[in-house]
């Protein structure tokens, strides 16, 4: 089986087409999906769903860099206690994104910063999220060390050999299969088998042949096939190693639903 931990059914690309999502997921042997949010009302959204196909889906909350300015003492409040719920999986997604700016840096560092604490606070993974600002992003993981996955790589292999020895996960996804992305490839040869996850970050980026379209978890699959014929691996192979890599780093995926 394969596990998507990172896509967002709670966006409205995907709501409308949920049970469409999820009977092409199933067959295509993706069991289970994270729904990430990324502002407070996704973040409850990925809950509702999560509780609603529960075994199958599962949330993380978090508040997106492009939303920073949103983060405050009333939305950590309702974070506590979202976390406590065991469909409730990860803080994410949380990070800094310098390409598009959305929110001024110093309110991105704040926002990150507080919810990595209220992570540890909670003994929660996160999943972070990280454009054009990997070292500034290394260094705060490096301040705040915990457990996480690096979603939808985008760094050098060197980088992604620092991220695997702070203890991270490296999420790949859609971008594995675009030619310019050499650099995704290369990291994704690079590390150690144990830091490797699967994602779509559904409804964005679709692997090839799909690129440009509506991306959706069933995808999951073409990412596995491109990552084992990278890794000289057999498919069951990398469904075995991620899903493993994906339950000990979300160890609640894994409870009885
Ligand atoms: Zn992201
Ligand atoms: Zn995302």
């Amino acid at each position: 089986m394969f596990i998507d931990t990172h896509c967002h059914l709670n966006h409205e690309r995907l709501r409308d087409d949920l049970q469409g999502c999820l009977e092409r997921a199933l067959a295509a042997d993706v069991r289970k999906m994270i729904v990430v949010g990324y502002d407070g009302p996704s973040s409850e959204e990925a809950l509702r769903l999560s509780l609603a196909h529960p075994g199958i889906l599962y949330a993380a909350i978090g508040i997106h860099p492009h939303d920073a300015t949103t983060w405050n003492d009333a939305i950590a409040a309702r974070f506590r206690e979202l976390a406590r719920m065991d469909a409730v999986v990860a803080i994410g997604e949380i990070g800094l994104d310098f390409y598009r700016d959305l929110s001024p840096r110093e309110q991105q560092y704040r926002a990150f910063e507080e919810q990595l604490r209220l992570a540890k606070e909670l003994d929660l993974p996160v999943i972070i999220h990280c454009r054009e600002a990997y070292e500034e992003t290394l260094s705060v993981l490096a301040a705040h060390p915990l457990p996480g996955v690096m979603h939808c790589w985008g760094g050098t292999p060197e980088q992604a050999q620092r991220a695997a020895s702070l203890g991270l996960a490296l999420g790949f996804g859609g971008t594995l299969t675009f030619p310019s992305a050499q650099n995704v490839r290369d990291s994704a040869m690079c590390i150690a088998p144990e830091h490797l996850l699967l994602e779509t970050d559904a409804p964005y980026l679709a692997p090839a042949p799909y690129r440009g379209r509506r991306n959706e978890p069933a995808f999951t699959r073409i990412v596995a096939e491109k990552l084992a014929g990278l890794r000289c691996l057999d498919l069951d192979q990398v469904a075995s190693i991620t899903t493993q890599n994906a339950y000990r780093l979300f160890p609640k995926l894994a409870l009885p639903p």
